[in-house]
């Protein structure tokens, strides 16, 4: 009887929510169904093509880009009017390698730390990479689930988060930041510092992997990650090392499959980028130490490099001397083989940073970006970071948790938009500080930021 009325109890419950949920008006977190912005004299960089529109007329009804029109738009008593004066409006940058809940901390904080703190220090830096006019990050590896939710809500202001959830890396492997005296662990008792928070979880097997792949897609994650070898910021996973075995890779890549979203692998070394292909992943993260063989398989089978131009200072992480650091000038000494082979063989190539444990280095986003002008035009690098990375963002098919076009400004995409001051394709610098020159953001129709209000 007490277990059917319990049932009863859910039941109701359970409908009363659905029911809540469909008289909300407006997504949280976005702009009030009816609400209207216009942008009035802009010229548009639209996330695909290498050269600005004319003057035009910009109207965003509710969190969707409605018209974009030469002709004059005469706005309603109601409406907000951004008079851009001839300025720049483009999409809202994304950040396709970016660690949410792992930009602020040290890593001595997050093995000890209150996880309170952790997910509040998250927020706050979420509101940051919002206001870098970074509206869309993808998740590489962290429990940013809660402040996922929290963003989407409008709790918190920050941009859109695509998440990984927990890395899955082998014992020892990229990821396991495990001590010694943590081993051996005790098979089906997952009570480590790291799987407790959500941040790793180790794996060391086809079904131990599938165990794990189906927790973190159960948890929401829009994308599974790999760490298919050795990594930098690991206390015991050498450079050189091929952590998964192919079956192991495999295993994940089904369970992703069959929950219509695909894997990707944290992978340095041919041997590891070569595996991970074999087993069927369809994005590789980083590729620094990359050869001409793999960059030619890469582009024979359509895999997306997402990798980013890692800059020296980034290793002032870890400290002088330490493995860590000699680990991360050996991998960033290959940014220059990785953009030049991409190039050569035309690899679909995303954006992404990887900062990690620095507030400091992350203040710096908009910065690595313009880095990219070493390899790339302005505009091409400005369409990476926007049409191509919103490309790889929609792999997550019908996991993706916001259905609608990102990274263009077109009729009908989603309204994820920076008014610049001034032309960013004829000096990319203005991206470097966007403090001063994103004079507008707007998320989901939702304006975050308006100095010309
Ligand atoms: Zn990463």
């Amino acid at each position: 009887m007490l277990s059917r009325l319990f049932l009863l109890a859910v039941t109701v419950l359970g409908l009363c929510s659905v029911s809540a949920g469909q008289t909300t008006s407006a997504p949280p977190g976005a702009a009030p169904a009816g609400s209207v912005t216009l942008f009035q004299n802009v010229r548009i960089f639209d996330g695909k093509g290498h050269t600005l529109s004319g003057p035009m007329n910009v109207l965003v009804r509710g969190n969707v880009i409605e018209r974009i029109t030469a002709a004059a738009i005469a706005p309603q008593a109601s409406d907000t009017v951004i008079e851009g004066g001839g300025r720049t409006l483009m999409p809202g940058l994304i950040d396709n390698h970016w660690h949410t809940m792992l930009v602020r901390p040290t890593p001595a904080q997050l093995l000890t730390g209150d996880v309170g703190y952790f997910n509040l220090l998250a927020g706050a830096e979420a509101t940051a990479t919002l206001m870098r006019g970074f509206t869309t990050v993808r998740d590489l590896g962290g429990p940013s689930f809660g402040l996922k939710q929290a963003i989407d809500e409008g709790l918190v202001a920050g941009p859109r988060i695509y998440p990984s959830g927990a890395i899955i890396t082998i014992t020892s492997g990229h990821g396991d930041f495990r001590q010694a005296f943590e081993v051996p662990r005790i098979l089906g008792a997952p009570t480590s510092r790291q799987e407790r928070l959500g941040a790793s979880m180790v794996a060391d097997s086809p079904d131990e992997v599938r165990v794990r792949v189906r927790e973190q897609l159960m948890l929401g994650a829009t994308q599974i990650k790999l760490t298919a070898g050795g990594g930098v910021a690991s206390p015991n996973s050498p450079l050189d090392a091929s952590t998964f075995t192919e079956a192991e890779l495999r295993a994940a890549v089904e369970a992703a499959e069959n929950w219509g979203t695909y894997v990707t692998v944290h992978a340095y070394t041919p041997t590891s980028i070569q595996r991970a292909i074999a087993a069927g992943v369809k994005v590789i993260e980083h590729g620094h130490l990359m050869d001409e063989a793999t960059a030619q398989l890469m582009a024979q089978r359509g895999i997306w490099l997402s990798t980013q131009p890692f800059a020296d200072e980034q290793a002032d992480a870890f400290p002088p001397g330490s493995s860590e650091r000699a680990k991360a000038l050996k991998v960033f000494a290959g940014t220059d083989t990785v953009y030049t082979l991409a190039r050569k063989y035309k690899l679909k190539t995303a954006f992404g940073t990887d900062v990690l444990f620095s507030e400091r280095l992350a203040q710096r986003q908009g910065e690595f970006l313009a880095t990219l002008v070493r390899w790339y035009t302005p505009a091409e690098t400005l369409v990476m970071a926007t049409g191509t990375n919103a490309e790889l963002l929609a792999l997550s098919g019908e996991r993706n948790p916001y259905p609608g076009k990102l990274g263009v400004v077109e009729e009908g995409a989603l309204a994820d938009l920076l008014l610049v001051d001034g032309d960013p394709i004829a000096n990319i610098k203005l991206i470097e500080d966007p403090a001063k020159n994103f004079v507008t953001i707007m998320k989901n129709g939702r304006i975050y930021k308006n100095l010309l209000r």
